[in-house]
């Protein structure tokens, strides 16, 4: 998938650029996200399919995880300060609103002790 950048935007380096995405698709990603109440933050995710393949797996006996994220505050990478370096540049970025994010990314969904039972 390619993505369309603005000129003004710069990466802190062409592996962070490369990894950017929308966490749809299958493999390692970046995902910008924008949050009313947490503000911009990055996560790096691994989607062992994509998100639109994700409920053909789940059996009503198998609860399955598609993947893991983790909010990162530095580049994997390069090493840069994510927050500082991309703060003027953000709205540049193809974020994601971490509200709107899909099923299982996105807010914690109300659970419970029993759901692993
Ligand atoms: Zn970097």
């Amino acid at each position: 998938m390619s993505i369309e950048y603005s000129n003004r935007l710069r990466f802190c380096c062409s592996l962070f650029r490369d990894a950017v995405g929308d966490g749809t698709q299958q493999g390692l990603c970046i995902v910008p996200c924008r949050s009313k109440t947490a503000g911009d933050f990055f996560f790096l995710e691994f989607h062992a399919v994509a998100v639109c393949d994700e409920e053909k797996l789940d059996t009503p006996d198998v609860r399955i995880v598609y993947g893991v994220q983790q909010a990162i505050s530095y580049c994997p990478w390069c090493g840069a300060a994510l927050r500082e370096f991309y703060a003027d540049l953000f709205d540049l970025l193809p974020f994601a609103n971490w509200e709107d994010r899909p099923k299982g990314w996105g807010p914690a969904e109300e659970s419970s002790v029993d759901d692993c039972r």
